[in-house]
């Protein structure tokens, strides 16, 4: 447990290691950093950018990756941010340009696959190599969203149960315990008995410093809950504990008019919005999928079918 590999190299205890993460077989590549510390402890992935455009997220990530100090730790801390680099610089939502999948739907991947399921896999094979993952996304560029964290309740019991406690420490109010989205990170990072939490905040393309903070505080409380910082997790307020997360997709394309407001409490069934065509038709009357709180709104005029609209988090 003395050292970590990462993209061929070693990194021993006590220091810092940065480089990128390459991808077999694609021109994908993932900037990393390593910080092992001083003493022998838990090792702890921390991802952000596996969507490109969601950049409180990623600055978090980059933040603690630079303020991680080896001889103040115990354990491994690895980052990878941005994990889609193509996407970050293309500004790409939701998708791996190279080729137009989304990444978090992907896992546990191919290790031949397209190029997002070899990212998938190449993430993977870090992911079984450490005790917890903590994967941080948003709202993205197009998306408003109010903060929350969700977690696998699936699987093993002693992996949901750790995960659950991730997601309590890292200090969101809104939980969600959720039987997880086909093909995500922490489906298939909990499937393969690794703790992981999902964690959102941040929305619509900024780069808001509260959101920043949200995050960097809530990686600081999970590494302090681990063990691998000094000191008890910062105290966080009451959580909201939400069964689940409903989606509503768009079954036409054109221009989305949403009714109602990030956060709104809405009923089920309840009308939520209106996709019209160009020329004021109405392609879509969209209703809230149930009961619940609104967590995420897609903000941007244009719609394409087949795309998100919004999702309701279920008491
Ligand atoms: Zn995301």
């Amino acid at each position: 447990m003395s050292e970590f590999r990462m993209g061929g190299v070693h990194v021993p205890r006590r220091s810092r290691a940065t480089g990128f993460l390459e991808v077999p077989g694609t021109p994908a590549r993932m900037p990393f950093t390593v910080v092992a510390g001083a003493h022998d402890g838990p090792r702890v992935l921390i991802t952000g950018g596996v969507h490109g455009g969601e950049y409180p997220g990623i600055e978090a990530a980059l933040r603690l990756a630079r303020e991680l100090e080896p001889e103040k730790l115990r354990g491994t801390v690895a980052v990878i941010s941005p994990v889609s680099l193509h996407a970050f610089h293309a500004r790409q939502q939701y998708l791996v340009p190279d080729d137009g999948r989304n990444l978090n739907r992907q896992f546990p991947g191919k290790a031949l696959g397209t190029v997002s399921e070899r990212m998938a896999w190449t993430l993977m094979e870090v992911a079984t190599r450490v005790d917890a993952w903590i994967d941080l996304h948003g709202g993205d560029i197009h998306e408003a969203l109010v903060p929350f964290t969700i977690y696998s309740d699936v699987g093993d019991e002693a992996v949901v149960s750790a995960s659950s406690a991730l997601a309590r420490v890292y200090g969101i109010e809104n939980l969600i315990a959720s039987a997880s989205v086909k093909g995500g990170t922490y489906s298939a990072s909990s499937a393969a008995g690794v703790p992981c939490i999902l964690a959102e905040a941040g929305q619509v393309g900024r780069l808001d410093e509260d959101c920043v903070a949200i995050h960097l505080r809530g990686c600081r409380n999970v590494l302090r809950h681990l063990g691998c910082l000094e000191g008890t997790p910062d105290p966080v307020g009451a959580v909201r504990e939400l069964r689940g997360f409903e989606w509503r997709f768009a079954s036409a394309s054109g221009c989305w008019y949403p009714s109602v407001q990030l956060g709104d409490e809405v009923e089920e069934g309840q009308p939520v919005g209106v996709v019209r065509d160009y020329f004021g038709r109405t392609m879509q009357e969209c209703s809230a999928p149930a009961t619940g709180v609104i967590l995420f709104l897609v903000t941007s005029l244009a719609m394409n079918e087949g795309d998100p609209l919004l999702a309701v988090g279920v008491d």
